[in-house]
Parts: structure tokens; C-alpha cells; sequence
């Protein structure tokens, strides 16, 4: 067995789930929304289980879905991608970055990890071979800063993998950091790997902005998006990778022989989605801003120390003035003693963890987030 996964913990996201069910807690944890999506979508997906091809599609996706990815970038982030060669469906992203670390790291290369990190990065880039590099992000901003950057790279990085909007502490990384990270990939001719699943959940006016679109990236960037974030549906795994040519062609291998494709029907409801009116994702984030709003007011009044949530699903909060240092044993009494489920954020760093912020996952109904706060109340 390779230790690199048989030494591994059950993902934190699946024990906390796993311990709201057992305890009755309100799972503000794992990352998904009350929201059961556009129905429009879901409808497309039913029909086409009906109606549709059912059999393998083409390997890079759906032509109509790699047109309307194309379409969707141009529209949304001005990218502009040719859907024949430059564009390429997964199954979800985890399929996506999975494929990128096994097709681009050669044993032995460094990889540009960023800190606090999605758990399922570490141990693929070990499994690929990549010696990981790490930029520690501390509170309350978690920026990139130079110093770090330039202690992170040599001339042996390959990869820079790099998350933006950033799970778990919602930041959305300005154009300053991104001009930053960008000239580093340049001076160092290092692909940029960039997870952009939080793309469309942005904030308060925001526009997410693509590493992808920063001078001299077009051609050393891997982009990958998923339909799970974009339209509420964590569960159908429809991921989509932008690339170069002469990258796509080495990503396209890996995918041939990890999943090969993804189902048909979900791909031809993500077509018809991609292809909503812009106030379909405006709606869309406007709703979760406004649940952020509430849950962030209501954390406050009760004495918490909340931080700024800038994109994505998540709000955290300090435990440092509550004269709390482990993030771990606060959440187990949280869920245990207090029937609220939060994921803590040490689980994100591999060393030297910060232990004071604890995320809660906002994406989640009035009532589901009013019920967390009643049990939350008399804690600060
Ligand atoms: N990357 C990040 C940063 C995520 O937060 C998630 C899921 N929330 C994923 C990747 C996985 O995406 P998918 O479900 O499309 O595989
Ligand atoms: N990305 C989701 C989160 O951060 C969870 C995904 C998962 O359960 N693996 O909560």
C-alpha cells in the first residue's frame, strides 16, 4: 500500500458531516447550499436521462458543453478560449487537479502550495512525486507577500498550485497579489494550476479576475472551474479545464485514464446552464451575500470576532479573544456540546497550523442559519 494514502485521515469535511448526523447538529461544515439549484438545470439533466444519449460522449466533454465553457469564459472573465483544443470536461474539479498534478509533475520537482490549503492538494502532489513548497497565509488577510513568494520558489518549481477565490478563508486574492504570483510563475517558467471553483461566488460588487488573464499567463496557466459551485449542484461533479494546447494535450492523457468522461445528461444540463442570463448568477450570489450578511450580523451580536468573507461559502471566525487556542477541541464541543457542526481551519495547514479560525459554512436557509445562532448564543 502507499503510505502517502494509507497513512491518511478521513477527509475533515466528511467526519464532521458524519458527526452532525450521529449528533443532530445543524452542519454548517461541509460546504454544500440548502439551495437545490436552477430547476430550468435539474429539468435539463432529467431529460436528457430520458431522452438523451446515455452511452460514453467524447472524451474531452460534450461539444455543446466545451462551446459553452468558451462562451461562458468569454462572457463572465473575457477569456477567450478555443472550445476544440483549449477546453476539456471533468469530472469535477477533483478529477481536474488530480489530472493536472499527474501529467504535469515529474518526481522530484517543487510544487507552490499555498496555505491554508484544500485538503485533497497535499497528498496528490506527494502521490505525483512533487515536493511541496509552502507559502504560510496567516490572519485576518491571508495575502501573498513577496518575501514568501520568493522564499518558495527555485529553479526546480514546476507547479504553482493556487486557489482563488480561497477555501477556507474566502478571500479574493487582489489584482496586486495575482500581478505578484503571475511575475513569480514568469521569472520561474512555472505552470500555474489555479483552482477558480469559487469563480462566480464574489462578493460585494466583485468580478473575479483569472490568473489566466495576467500578461504572459494565457499559455503556462491550467484553469479549472466546476458546475457544482456555480449552480448549487456539489453532487454531479461536472468540472472543466482551460488550457494551452500543448498543455491540454498532456492533460487530456491523464483524463483519458482516470474517469475517461463524465455522464452525458449532467453535461448537457451544464451546457444549457453556462448559457443563463447574467441575472441568474447575479441572483445567485446576491442570495448567498445576503445569508453572509445575516449570519455575520447574527455571529457579531453574540459577541463573536468575525472575519471579512469576501467570495465563496464561507464566514470565519477568531476564537483567539474567546482565550481559545485549539481550533480542533472548539469545534468537537461546538458539534458535541452545542449541536453545531464547523470545520476547523489548523485541518488546512500542513505544519506550523494557525489554530484560531473556525469555518461555518453560511450557504444554508434563514431558519437552518438562525437555529445555528440560538445554539451559538452564550458561547462568546
Ligand atoms: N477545490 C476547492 C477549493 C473546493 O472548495 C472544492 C469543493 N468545495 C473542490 C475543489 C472540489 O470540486 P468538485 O466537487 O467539482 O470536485
Ligand atoms: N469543498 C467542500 C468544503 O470545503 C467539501 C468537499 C468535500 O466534502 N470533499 O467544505
Amino acid at each position: 500500500m502507499n503510505p502517502i494514502f494509507a497513512d491518511l485521515p478521513t477527509t475533515v469535511f466528511e467526519v464532521m458531516s458524519a458527526l452532525a448526523r450521529e449528533t443532530g447538529a445543524v452542519n454548517l461544515g461541509q460546504g454544500f447550499p440548502d439551495d437545490p439549484g436552477p430547476e430550468d438545470v435539474r429539468r435539463k439533466a432529467a431529460e436528457a436521462v430520458i431522452h438523451g444519449w446515455n452511452q460514453y460522449p467524447p472524451m474531452m466533454g460534450l461539444p455543446e458543453l466545451r462551446e459553452a465553457v468558451a462562451a461562458h469564459y468569454a462572457r463572465w472573465q473575457g477569456l477567450s478560449v478555443d472550445p476544440g483544443t483549449e477546453v476539456m470536461v471533468t469530472s469535477g474539479a477533483t478529477e481536474a487537479l488530480a489530472g493536472a498534478l499527474m501529467a504535469l509533475v515529474e518526481p522530484g520537482d517543487e510544487v507552490v502550495l499555498f496555505a491554508p490549503l484544500y485538503d485533497a492538494y497535499l497528498p496528490l502532489v506527494r502521490r505525483a512525486g512533487g515536493v511541496p513548497r509552502m507559502v504560510r497565509l496567516t490572519p485576518p488577510h491571508f495575502r501573498l507577500d513577496e518575501a514568501a513568494l520568493a522564499a518558495a520558489f527555485s529553479a526546480r518549481t514546476r507547479v504553482v498550485l493556487f486557489n482563488n477565490p480561497l477555501n477556507p478563508t474566502a478571500t479574493v486574492f487582489p489584482e496586486e497579489d495575482l500581478a505578484l504570483l503571475a511575475e513569480f510563475c514568469r521569472r520561474f517558467d512555472a505552470v500555474a494550476v489555479c483552482d477558480e471553483v469559487w469563480e462566480h461566488v464574489v462578493f460585494d460588487g466583485r468580478r473575479h479576475r483569472p490568473l489566466m488573464a495576467l500578461p504572459g499567463m494565457r499559455e503556462r496557466t491550467v484553469k479549472i472551474g466546476s458546475a457544482g459551485k456555480i449552480f448549487s449542484l456539489t453532487g454531479w461533479k461536472v468540472g472543466f479545464v482551460l488550457a494551452s494546447p500543448p498543455l491540454m494535450r498532456v492533460l487530456a492523457k491523464a483524463h483519458q485514464f482516470l474517469t475517461f468522461t463524465t455522464p452525458p445528461n449532467l453535461q448537457a444540463a451544464v451546457a444549457y446552464g453556462l448559457g443563463k442570463e447574467d441575472s441568474y448568477f447575479e441572483a445567485m450570489r446576491a442570495g448567498l451575500a445576503r445569508s453572509r450578511d445575516r449570519f455575520s450580523a447574527g455571529l457579531r451580536d453574540l459577541g463573536f470576532s468575525v472575519l471579512p468573507s469576501a467570495g465563496t461559502y464561507f464566514l470565519n471566525i477568531d476564537i483567539a479573544p474567546l482565550g481559545e487556542s485549539d481550533d480542533v477541541a472548539f469545534c468537537e464541543r461546538l458539534v458535541r456540546r452545542h449541536g453545531v457542526a464547523a470545520i476547523p481551519v489548523s485541518a488546512f495547514y500542513a505544519e506550523d497550523p494557525v489554530r484560531q479560525v473556525v469555518r461555518f459554512c453560511f450557504a444554508k436557509t434563514d431558519e437552518t442559519l438562525d437555529r445555528a445562532l440560538d445554539r451559538l448564543s452564550g458561547l462568546a
